[in-house]
């Protein structure tokens, strides 16, 4: 998913026939799943479930297909899934092609993983069939109410499965190690229509049944599914966007170079397997700025800035179809093999799109994103690979796997040359698409490849060090922007009193957002009142659209206690939920009493908007009595 190279102050044409995919690796440890899958491997889903609003559930049916992997040992008895906060009402068993009730057992609850499902099997079990309803505070599902949409009139519900919240809404084996194929029936309203990370039907009726099929296999942390007052209009010939209609021209116009992006893409790291690239705009709660959903990513509507200076998080997304999606971590230790790679090709794709200029912006607001939220974390946080057993996975999205791993590869490219480098990837992808591996057989695989054939060029240990050391190398492959040196000059002329408002105008007339983001995050830690007057007064950063550039603007206002910029403050927090522009916030409101007084009473009555994880991360800041 896409957490947020802009943050520096916090802390899917072709079917590919199903092939190799079912060739499993050895199954590694994975301590975020009570599942057995080196014993069954589950490899397809039957989903038929019906949406009820009023109750806020879930409830249907689950098949899952399953195969046995080994004979021998002595848990082949017992085919264990993963399940948080499930009501299982009843489990049957398909042996020899006989449906029969079976009994089951829910283990005891536990705080991070949920509640494992144990369900007796026989040699020749082929499929259990489990029906079962969600909790209405289904970790992984989001119910909104029609005043918290765009259009005011329908309800809408989507969720949101990584890390481990598949298991909040599906009974499954909810490991990036297990991949599965589906077909699903989605049961809603008829004023409604269901989209998922499948193929989805733009002209099917909304008739209140729609019917899906995933037939590539994805891990499980890849299934989704959203409903709402969704229209569809295409970008480009595999292209296009599924939103609310308040969004739906707005979107269209600022993601109008998906297509363009997708197909650079293919150009340098190998087709694309996933026929179509979709995009759905979520309500404006939702805690990320993107989840690359396969086929259909869901998308903050907080990027659409009607400039196209946030569609990164686009480029971000989509390049998950190849680093994450097609090739994924075995475990969230390994999380940087996601998102390292994906930041990389995302800086490759602005580039290749963009041009060299705004990708030495990115660049360079993504290094100081990445230097200035290490600070901020525990030694145990600040190396690629995680040893995260005991912890919420979701704790580990901050900047070291996201940017630290990006830089790891602009290292590597470094040390061989972009060619080579590229044909590497170009390789990577290829060995081990559709499958998962772990920070160890990367390195193995670097050094059969990379370490064999250029020995001369590629320094082994020093790969070792960026994987397991906490420590940065002194010579890190970091990039400058002349155009941000031309605004730390002007900063410094502003703050100096150096030049008057009306040249502040003049100069800044023709600066992007990432030159304002650059001129605003970096200011002193002290400034006088009248220089945040001049900044609101001349160029009404209160009221600016961009919500990134509003998001620093009320940064600095709350840290010089600028009670102008406050109205804006609580009617950003009020209708935004996405944690990356909101938890610094609050975090800085709590730094002095008058605003901690602030953040409590605003969170009072923003909570119960914001999505789970966001609630999760916010409680322990703005409440942290409370938990
Ligand atoms: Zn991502």
């Amino acid at each position: 998913m896409l957490r947020l190279w802009l943050s520096l102050l916090s802390g899917i044409s072709t079917f590919l026939p199903v092939l190799a995919v079912h060739a499993y690796a050895p199954v590694l440890a994975d301590a975020h799943s009570f599942a057995n899958p080196s014993v069954f491997r589950v490899q397809h889903l039957d989903i038929d479930i019906a949406v009820d609003f009023v109750r806020q559930q879930l409830h249907g049916d689950v098949e899952l297909h399953i195969q046995r992997i080994t004979q021998t040992s002595s848990l082949a008895h017992t085919l264990i899934l993963d399940t948080r906060d499930l009501q299982v009402h009843k489990v049957d068993r398909l042996d020899n092609n006989r449906w029969t009730p079976t009994i089951f057992s829910l283990g005891e609850a536990h705080p991070i993983l949920g509640t494992p499902l144990s369900i007796p099997v026989l040699p020749n079990t082929q499929k259990v069939r489990i029906r079962y309803e969600t909790s209405p505070d289904a970790t992984g599902l989001q119910w909104l109410q029609p005043e918290q949409t765009a259009g005011k009139q329908h309800p809408f519900l989507y969720s949101q499965a990584q890390a481990i919240h598949a298991r909040s809404f599906l009974p499954l084996q909810d490991s990036p190690q297990v991949r599965v194929t589906y077909k699903a029936t989605i049961r809603t309203p008829s004023t409604v229509r269901a989209v998922m990370s499948a193929n989805n039907t733009p002209a099917a009726p909304r008739n209140g049944i729609y019917t899906f099929a995933m037939p590539q296999p994805i891990p499980s942390y890849l299934i989704a599914l959203a409903v709402g007052d969704l229209h569809f209009k295409a970008m480009g010939s595999r292209t296009g966007v599924y939103a609310e209609l308040p969004y739906l021209e707005a979107a269209t116009k600022e993601f109008e170079d998906t297509e363009k992006m997708l197909e650079v893409t293919e150009t340098i790291f190998g087709p694309y397997a996933w026929d179509r690239y979709d995009i759905l705009i979520l309500p404006p709660s939702f805690p990320f700025g993107g989840m690359e959903n396969p086929r259909l990513s869901f998308i903050t509507p907080t990027i659409i800035a009607k400039d196209k200076s946030l569609v990164s998080l686009i480029a971000h997304e989509l390049a998950h179809s190849w680093s994450g999606n097609l090739v994924t971590n075995a475990s969230w230790n390994d999380l940087w093999l996601n998102e390292g790679f994906t930041t990389y090709l995302t800086y490759r794709i602005m580039e290749l799109v963009y041009g060299k200029e705004r990708w030495a912006m990115e660049r360079v607001l993504g290094q100081q994103s990445l230097m200035s939220n290490r600070k901020s974390l525990a030694p145990s946080a600040l190396s690629l690979v995680l040893k995260l057993d005991g912890h919420d996975p979701d704790d580990a999205f901050n900047e070291v796997p996201y940017e630290q791993g990006a830089l790891f590869l602009f290292d590597l490219e470094r040390q061989l040359g972009r060619p080579i480098f590229d044909n590497f990837l170009h390789q990577y992808f290829k060995h081990y698409r559709f499958k998962s591996l772990s920070s160890a057989e990367f390195f193995v695989y670097v050094q059969d490849t990379l370490g064999k054939k250029y020995p001369a060029k590629i320094d082994l240990q020093r790969v070792k060090k960026w994987l397991y050391s906490h420590q940065l190398p002194s010579d890190l492959p970091l990039v400058r922007s002349e155009a941000f040196t031309r605004i730390d000059a002007t900063r410094n002329q502003f703050i100096n009193q150096a030049i008057s408002s009306e040249q502040l105008i003049t100069i800044t007339a023709s600066w992007t957002v990432h030159e304002w983001l650059h001129f605003l995050n970096n200011m002193p830690a002290q400034l006088n009142l009248s220089h945040l007057k001049t900044l609101d007064q001349y160029f009404h950063l209160s009221e600016t659209t961009n919500n990134e550039i509003a998001h620093s603007w009320l940064l600095l206002a709350i840290r010089h206690q600028f009670s102008p910029a406050f109205s804006r403050l609580k009617s950003y927090l009020l209708t935004i939920g996405r944690r990356k522009l909101i938890k610094p916030l609050y975090q800085e409101l709590m730094g002095y009493p008058e605003g901690k007084k602030m953040a409590q009473e605003i969170y009072l009555e923003a909570r119960p908007g914001y999505h789970y994880i966001t609630q999760r991360t916010l409680d322990a800041i703005v409440r942290p009595a409370h938990k």
